[in-house]
C-alpha cells in the first residue's frame, strides 16, 4: 500500500507520542505508530508535536491591519477604539479592505491558523466590509476556512440603521448572528436586541455570537438574557457569548447562580485574552481588574470555551501576530491557568474547543479527518505554549502551504556551544510530571 504523504514521529495535543500519520488524496487514514507502508513523501516530526491547525474564533478582518489610519488609540479604551473605527469607516474601500484582509490571511497561513470567525460591521451603509469579506471567503477558501457574523458594532437599536443592515448582510450570505447588547442606549435596549438577534436566528436557522458583557460594570448582565433566550428558542449549542469580561466583576454569589444557566443553554464561552487585558480596566487605580472571564471555573463545569485573538493591528489593539499561541499564552497567564491540565486546555481552547463552536467539519488528527496539520517546534502543548513555537509546516488538504525554518542561535562565547536550539532548552523532568 502507498501512500501520498506520511509524517513520522509525531508527537499529538492528547499526548500520544512517536506516532505516524498516512494522509492519501487531502484525508487522514491512519494514525499508527510504525506505519510500514510506502508514501510519496515522508516527512519526519522527530519528536515534535503535530497539531490540528489554529482556529482564531473571534476576529474582525475588516479592521485588521488598519492600524494609524485615521490615528492611533489615545486612551486604549474600547470606547475609543469604537469611536476611531467610526472615523476610519467613511474612508473605507471594499479593494483596500480585501486587500489587508487577504495579506492578513497570508500571515495566518503562517501561523497554522486556517480557520477564522469574523465579525463583520454592518453599520456602514454601503455594506463595504460585508462585500469585501464575502468575496475574501471566497478567494481563500483553498486555504482557509472564513465565517462572517453580522455584527451591529454601533448597537442594533442605537445605529438607525443597523437593523435593516443586518438582515441585508444575511441575505447576502453572512452566516452568524452577531450583536453588541452592553453598547445600546440602556440595559432594557440591551436586554432587547439579544432577545431581536436571537429571533432572528432562530428563524433563520443561524448561529449566534455576540459581544456580550465586553464591560468592567459587574452589573452588566446580557449574559443572563442571552443564556435565557437560547433555552427559549431552543438554540442549544448554537450560541457563543463573546467577551463577558463583566463576569471578572460580578459577585460571587450571582456567578454561582449564572454559571449553572450558561451550562444548561449549552453557550459557547469566547474570551479575547489580548485584547482584554489591555481594553478593560482602564478607569481603575489600584487594584486594577483585569479583563478575562472566569475562564477555569467555566471549563471545570464543562463549558466550551475558545479564545478569541479579537483584533491585530487596528483601533483596539495595535499589538497581534496571528499567533493564537500568544492568545494561549496570554490566557495562561491571565487566568493563572498554569497546571499542566490547565495548559492543555488552553491549548485546546484554539484548536478543538474553537472547532466545535465554528461548526468545522472534518477537524481533527484521526481518520477521515482533513490533512489540515501544523508540524511545530515544540514536543508538547506546554513547550508550544511557552515558546510560541514556531510552525515549521502548514499542510492543508495534505499540501504543504507554509513553512518557517527552524530557529538556530549561533553563539560566540568561549567555552560555549557554536549554537542553540531553543525548542530543546526544556527540562525533560517537566512532560515527565
Ligand atoms: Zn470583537
Amino acid at each position: 500500500m502507498t501512500f501520498d504523504t506520511i509524517i513520522r514521529h509525531a508527537n499529538l495535543a492528547d499526548d500520544r507520542m512517536g506516532v505516524d500519520i498516512a494522509i492519501s488524496k487531502g484525508r487522514i487514514v491512519a494514525v499508527e505508530p510504525g506505519i510500514t507502508a510506502e508514501a510519496g513523501e515522508v516527512i519526519d516530526a522527530g519528536g515534535r508535536l503535530v497539531s490540528a491547525p489554529f482556529i482564531d474564533i473571534h476576529f474582525h478582518m475588516d479592521a485588521t491591519l488598519s492600524l494609524g489610519t485615521p490615528r492611533l488609540n489615545r486612551s486604549g479604551t474600547l470606547l475609543e477604539g469604537i469611536q476611531l473605527w467610526g472615523e476610519l469607516k467613511p474612508l473605507l474601500t471594499k479593494e483596500a479592505v480585501i486587500e489587508r484582509a487577504l495579506r492578513y490571511c497570508d500571515l495566518a497561513v503562517s501561523q497554522g491558523l486556517l480557520a477564522v470567525r469574523s465579525h463583520v460591521d454592518v453599520c456602514d451603509e454601503r455594506l463595504t466590509g460585508v462585500e469585501a469579506l464575502l468575496e475574501v471567503k471566497d478567494l481563500v477558501r483553498d486555504y482557509l476556512d472564513l465565517q462572517l457574523v453580522a455584527f451591529p458594532q454601533d448597537g442594533y437599536f442605537r445605529s438607525a440603521t443597523a437593523a435593516r443592515n443586518l438582515e441585508r448582510s444575511l441575505d447576502m450570505g453572512v452566516d452568524v448572528v452577531g450583536g453588541i447588547p452592553h453598547f445600546e442606549r440602556t440595559m432594557e435596549d440591551g436586554r432587547r436586541s439579544v432577545t431581536a438577534l436571537c429571533e432572528i436566528a432562530a428563524e433563520r436557522g443561524l448561529l449566534v455570537d455576540l459581544h456580550c458583557d465586553e464591560t468592567d460594570d459587574p452589573m452588566s448582565r446580557h449574559i443572563e438574557t442571552l443564556a435565557y433566550e437560547t433555552q427559549r428558542l431552543g438554540l442549544q449549542g448554537r450560541v457563543a457569548g463573546s467577551h463577558l469580561t463583566s463576569m471578572h466583576s460580578m459577585d460571587n454569589y450571582y456567578v454561582s447562580k449564572l454559571l449553572p444557566l450558561i451550562v444548561e443553554a449549552q453557550i459557547h464561552c469566547v474570551p479575547n485574552p489580548l485584547a482584554n487585558i489591555v481594553l478593560q480596566g482602564r478607569h481603575d487605580t489600584y487594584p486594577k481588574r483585569r479583563g478575562m472571564m472566569r475562564v477555569p471555573e467555566l471549563m471545570a463545569l464543562g463549558v466550551n470555551v475558545a479564545y478569541g485573538q479579537d483584533s491585530c493591528m487596528d483601533p483596539w489593539y495595535s499589538f497581534g501576530n496571528a499567533d493564537m499561541l500568544d492568545v494561549a499564552h496570554m490566557a495562561v497567564h491571565t487566568g493563572h491557568m498554569t497546571s499542566p491540565a490547565a495548559v492543555k486546555a488552553s491549548f485546546r481552547a484554539v484548536t478543538e474547543n474553537a472547532a466545535r463552536t465554528f461548526g468545522l467539519d472534518g477537524y481533527g488528527i484521526a481518520p477521515g479527518c482533513h490533512a489540515d496539520l501544523v508540524l511545530l517546534e515544540a514536543r508538547d502543548t506546554a513547550e508550544a505554549v511557552r515558546m510560541r513555537a514556531n510552525r515549521l509546516m502548514v499542510l492543508r488538504r495534505g499540501k504543504i502551504i507554509a513553512q518557517t525554518p527552524p530557529r538556530t542561535a549561533k553563539l560566540s562565547l568561549a567555552g560555549r556551544p557554536d549554537t542553540l536550539e531553543p525548542w530543546r532548552y526544556a527540562p525533560v523532568e517537566a512532560s515527565a510530571s
